[in-house]
């Protein structure tokens, strides 16, 4: 008898009774636990999302949501030996582990960091600039987005426990949707150990996050269109799931991430002699053994100009001869078994039927030798590499091996690439192997539309380069057409799943007053202090200050110039500068203006101004000429309170005599807060 895995439903573990499906040592055969969700009470656990997690979460700012992300990276950090333990149970060797607990926790640090700079302190995200929709620019509109009201419920696949689980969460919390994991029955063991953490740190609130190990009942039919579902594993099961009623009548987000036929192409620049044909075959290698090819992102169809295939099948070959199969836990062994026997004859299948149309280069299926396990008790297979004569036959391009296995297929010629890769139906990633930039930059253009990764690799970025199978937090991971059609990560664009974005149309002080961004045409306040005077508490949106004009002089260009060494023609050259297209004359250097403003609009004596750390936006928009006069309008835009300071962005426009904009920007400062007392 083994252990039933508890879920975790309304912040209570939840053991269910009874027997499961029994998940086993890859390895060993060993029982490890039992797997079943009989009993839960599907309908509580959405409802406990809607009621409890999504309140507590919306009550915190984007930010602030961010920040607990790093808190739960460096807790699960101290839990990882744990965590890799475990992962060898699923015939994960060291090398794959950190693969994937390290990249899970690296997950959550990326969107904590970028969440931390990219996003506001406050509860609604504004989406692109203000539209003016009419002519004396008092009706505009603003999109803006805000988290939706039901439960991001994230259902993975097997072979990534612990980045599957993290890489969804992060966006999902930071976009203050809670979260109900469900993740596959044979690794549950391991997500349910990281959301044991999770859920001992106390760092998430109540409701934030539920797990169910085993099936998802009657879930589905609890889901409206405020809830979000994110499925990663097959095709099969996509289609299957997104096709249930509920998600189809109440139009429920379905982000789908499926299965891919990768490929690699190997440029015809990179004949056998190059560096490049050894980042191709240490490429394809790598993708083979890394969790014994167990990766959605794995290669599966390595392209090869004709005449190079004997070079990239022997040399391969010869890499794989050094594969050590066996214990996950051995050192020396650089491949573990597969997740389970039943994946093993799953595998066994689908090169039996790759092998209609391919013959064997390296490996058999059925035989391998095993390093310290035994071979018949655990999930073990040999890596088998496939060599495919004839590129048009359908079968490599079709049957996804979900193992140790790669076809290598010949090309004639680069014409033929982008048809030959597009077979796929649509992948998550390609890696072009090639030195030719004129190569990359065709095929790229040819085979992007297919895939949604492409890395282009050669000897410049091949020792920094984080491979073909790496799907980073800060790059879109998701594919066209077979592989699902859907897009994760990609930075905060992950976000956007789990918000509703809404056009808000209205005056521009609503707008301002809702979005807590001063919109042009809202209410200045230019009567009172300059507020430059004004702690960051004291300053309100649309506190402004009008200062001008002055009379831009030649003097004034030729000291600019003398300064800075600013000698270009159209500030110096009468002549020349008539010549140009855009001026009557000599012009003055665009960054006077923006000194000429500076000196303008300063309070120059010491006060809650910090410092001015940059400047937004920049556009000059007419020439400036000696004898114009200009006025600059700086109004406060945007306050940002951070840990001990402000950062407040101006709005400021330069325009000259006759009331054009001459210059527009946004100019950052830091602001101090009031001093206690
Ligand atoms: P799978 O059999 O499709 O299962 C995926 C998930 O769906 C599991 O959690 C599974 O739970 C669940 N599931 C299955 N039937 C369900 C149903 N009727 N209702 C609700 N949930 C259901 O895939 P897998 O074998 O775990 O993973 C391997 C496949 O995933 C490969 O084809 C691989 O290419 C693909 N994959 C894709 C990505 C990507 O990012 N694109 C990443 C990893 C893997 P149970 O285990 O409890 O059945």
């Amino acid at each position: 008898m083994v252990d039933v895995l508890p879920s975790y439903v309304a912040d209570s573990w939840f053991t269910p009774t009874g027997s499961g499906a029994i998940t086993s040592d890859a390895s060993t055969g060993e029982p490890i636990a039992a797997v079943t969700s009989a009993g839960i009470d599907f309908g509580k656990l959405i409802r406990h999302s809607r009621d409890v997690g999504g309140p507590a979460l919306r009550e915190l700012t984007f930010r602030r949501r961010a920040a607990m992300m790093e808190a739960l990276a460096a807790h699960l950090s101290e839990h990882k030996q744990e965590l890799y333990d475990l992962s060898a149970r699923a015939g994960y060797t060291q090398h794959d582990a950190t693969f994937d607990v390290d990249g899970g926790i690296h997950s959550l640090l990326v969107h904590a960091r970028k969440g931390k700079v990219e996003l506001p302190d406050d509860t609604m995200l504004l989406d692109g600039e203000v539209e003016r929709l009419s002519r004396r620019g008092s009706f505009v509109a603003q999109h803006v987005c805000v988290p939706l009201r039901g439960a991001a419920v994230h259902i993975n696949a097997f072979n990534f426990p612990v980045w599957g689980l993290l890489e969804k969460l992060a966006p999902a919390l930071i976009a203050g949707v809670p979260v109900i994991a469900k993740p596959a029955s044979s690794t549950a063991f391991i997500t349910y150990a990281v959301v044991r953490h999770i859920v001992d740190s106390q760092i998430l609130p109540a409701g934030a996050l539920q797990l169910i190990c085993g099936g998802v009942g009657d879930l589905f039919e609890h889901l409206t269109g405020q809830d979000v579902v994110c499925f990663t594993g097959s095709a099969e099961t996509a289609e299957q799931l997104r096709s249930h009623p509920t998600i189809v009548s109440q139009s429920v987000r379905f982000n789908t991430e499926a299965d891919s036929l990768n490929a690699a192409i190997l440029g015809p620049d990179a004949t056998p002699d190059t560096e490049e044909f050894g980042l191709f075959v240490a490429e394809v290698v790598a993708e083979m053994t890394q969790k014994a090819g167990q990766k959605c992102t794995a290669i599966r169809r390595a392209f090869v100009p004709r005449s190079s295939v004997p070079a990239a099948l022997e040399a391969i070959g010869q890499a794989l001869s050094q594969v050590r199969v066996g214990d996950p836990s051995d050192p020396s062994v650089t491949m573990g078994p597969l997740v389970s026997l039943s994946q093993r004859t799953s595998v066994r299948a689908a090169v039996g039927q790759l092998l209609n149309a391919a013959e064997l280069a390296f490996g058999q299926p059925d035989t391998v030798e095993v390093v310290g396990a035994d071979a018949e008790r655990g999930a073990f297979m040999s890596p088998v590499l496939l060599w495919c004569s004839d590129a048009s036959r359908a079968e490599p391009h079709q049957i996804e091996a979900f193992g140790p296995v790669c076809t290598v297929l010949p090309y004639d010629s680069v014409d033929e690439i982008a048809e030959l890769a597009a077979r796929g139906e649509g992948s998550l990633v390609a890696t072009l192997v090639t030195h030719d930039v004129d190569v990359a930059r065709r095929m790229v253009a040819d085979v992007a539309a297919y895939h949604g990764r492409l890395l282009v690799l050669d000897r410049t970025c091949g020792k920094e380069s984080t491979g073909h199978g790496a799907a980073l937090s800060q790059l879109v991971h998701g594919g066209p057409g077979r592989a699902g059609g859907g897009e994760e990560l990609g930075g905060l664009r992950g976000l956007r799943r789990y918000l509703q974005r809404t056009a808000v149309q209205g005056s521009p002080d609503m707008l301002t007053a809702i979005s807590g961004r001063w919109v042009v045409g809202a209410e200045r306040h230019t009567d009172g202090e300059h507020p430059f005077r004004k702690y960051l508490e004291d300053l309100r949106l649309g506190d402004a200050v009008i200062a001008g004009p002055r009379t831009i002089t030649l003097d004034d260009i030729d000291s600019f110039a003398a300064l800075t060494g600013d000698i270009f023609y159209a500030h110096m050259d009468e002549e020349a500068a008539r010549a140009n297209p855009f001026f009557e004359g000599r012009v003055a250097h665009g960054y006077l203006l923006l000194a000429v403003a500076a000196g303008l609009f300063v309070e120059p004596s010491p006060g809650p101004v910090l410092a001015n750390y940059g400047i937004d936006g920049l556009r000059f928009l007419k020439p400036v000429n000696p004898g114009d006069a200009v006025t600059v309008t700086l109004t406060a835009k945007q306050i940002r309170p951070r840990k001990g300071y402000g950062e407040v962005s101006w709005d400021a426009v330069v325009t000259n005599q006759d009331g054009d904009s001459v210059a527009e920007y946004d100019v950052l400062t830091m602001v101090a807060n009031r001093p206690a007392g």
